[in-house]
């Protein structure tokens, strides 16, 4: 057949993890809004999260699928169910998790036996990073020259060798892989797709090549795609639209920590203190279901009715995409995940960055020192499970900071200018655009595995 013309068949395996789903279904659109075929592996429970947008896609002519492959939970241990890193609480669950994941591999292969794809998008052909070049760059520089290692206590400042710019972090700062020099589950399977990447497409054809496609998630243009992406609003869309329509352009702080960031009532509490008292009005996500009838501990006395109609909380999942756009939010108060910062930058927005986990510390330094977007609101301690603990008063300060006077105005200015960028890297033309043209292109060139293909 023809190479030309031969439809590509793309498999993706994305972790299983609303922040790594979400980007890879927005990547994956992408693709097949140029032709391709797409194919998604993921396990039941994950499937029907994203069921919606797989049927509309069919219905906009796009060819995309989904493989469901079972999820070992019995095998390792896990409860049945437990199918999402977020429901993955405590280290023992994480390890199994990992093992339950490892062990999708012969799944995979029989897939890729059966269909012959002309890709993998995952680890083996081509990876699929969700994570920033910064925060890539400053993983690598730690990994080789240990910088963390030549300081005397855990909250003593040392500089990222090689870097143009003086970022500097804490041994604080760093996900415990990197102090406490054990090796767990996880960081074998890191090690393994290190390697994985070094042996992939991208590294041995071309020498480690990178293709930056994005922000990935400026292809989701309607209203219904945006409050659809990832998992069901715990809040009525068309509510909520509402009630932003009722604000005033950039009056509106929005709050959320992403789909993975715990904190303790105590901690909550302080968030709501601090957000009635920079007298902003806000949208705050809580991932807390409401119990029947009984108290939240984490409110205080009389908080939402003193916030009526300023304030609007969300208990569970937020329409994130959607609200971010909306034109009277004026700024995001964010844990600092890639995802959530990219789509901060993507809509213009300035940013109170705390940062609780996984890379976070690195985005903020990303945001606060090089795009200079956001101001920290002073998170010291990684944490793997529950955030630093932050006073009401360095939160009401920090949100002011970005909301009002002649700063705020400069950091917002800077935010719309990269928002603008953004969207013109995406539209034809730009260079997300053309990189993503010209890694079809090579995929197209190189036949990986093309031959065999059954399009
Ligand atoms: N998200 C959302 N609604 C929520 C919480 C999160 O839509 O209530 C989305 C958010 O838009 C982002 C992703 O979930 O795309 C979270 O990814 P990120 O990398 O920011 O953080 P993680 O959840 O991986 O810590």
């Amino acid at each position: 057949m023809d190479s030309e013309k031969r439809q590509l068949h793309l498999f993706f395996l994305p972790f299983l993890a609303s922040g790594h789903l979400i980007p890879a279904i927005d990547m994956a659109k992408q693709f097949a809004l140029r032709g391709l075929k797409i194919s998604i592996i993921t396990t039941p429970l994950n499937a029907s999260l994203f069921s919606k947008t797989i049927e509309k896609s069919k219905t906009m002519g796009l060819d995309m699928n989904v493989l469901v492959v079972e999820f070992p939970c019995i095998e390792v241990g896990l409860p049945i169910g437990c199918e999402s890193y977020q429901l993955a609480t405590s280290l023992d669950l994480r390890t199994k998790f990992y093992q339950a994941t490892a062990k999708l591999e012969q799944p995979l292969k029989k897939l890729i036996q059966e269909y012959a794809p002309d890709c993998l998008v995952a680890s083996t052909l081509l990876i699929l990073h969700s994570m920033s070049f910064f925060s890539m760059c400053t993983a690598e520089c730690l990994r080789l020259y240990e910088p963390q290692k030549k300081v005397s206590s855990d909250a003593e400042p040392f500089i990222i060798p090689n870097f143009p710019d003086e970022i500097k972090l804490t041994r604080k700062q760093l996900p415990d892989f990197y102090t406490q020099n054990v090796q767990t589950y996880a960081t074998k399977l890191y090690e393994q797709g290190l390697e994985a990447e070094l042996t992939s497409f991208g590294a041995k054809v071309l020498g480690r090549k990178a293709w930056q496609i994005g922000p990935v998630s400026l292809c989701n243009l309607d209203a219904e795609d945006k409050a659809q992406r990832g998992k069901e609003a715990s809040i009525d869309c068309h509510e909520c639209f509402e009630w932003l329509n009722s604000k005033k352009p950039d009056s509106v702080v929005y709050v959320c920590f992403g789909s993975m960031a715990n904190f303790n009532d105590s901690q909550l509490k302080e968030i709501a203190i601090g957000l009635e008292a920079s007298e902003q009005q806000f949208i705050w996500v809580v991932r807390k279901e409401k119990n029947d009838g009984g108290k939240e501990e984490w409110l205080p006395d009389g908080f939402e009715q003193r916030v009526k109609g300023k304030g609007l909380i969300i208990r569970g999942w937020a329409p994130q995409m959607m609200i971010l756009d909306h034109e009277a939010v004026g700024g995001f108060v964010t844990h600092s995940g890639w995802n959530s910062t990219l789509e901060g930058v993507s809509t213009g927005l300035p940013m109170v960055t705390w940062p609780v986990s996984a890379e976070q510390f690195f985005n903020e330094k990303f945001v606060t020192q090089i795009l200079r977007i956001g101001v920290a609101v002073g998170a010291q301690q990684w944490a793997r499970f529950v955030g630093d603990s932050i006073k009401s008063e360095a939160i009401e300060k920090a949100v002011i900071r970005i909301m009002v006077g002649a700063e705020a105005e400069e950091i917002r200015s800077r935010a719309r200018e990269l928002g603008k960028r953004a969207k013109k890297a995406v539209e034809e033309g730009g260079s997300s655009y053309s990189d993503l043209n010209s890694l079809i292109e090579e995929l197209r060139s190189h036949g990986i595995a093309g031959a065999a293909s059954k399009n």
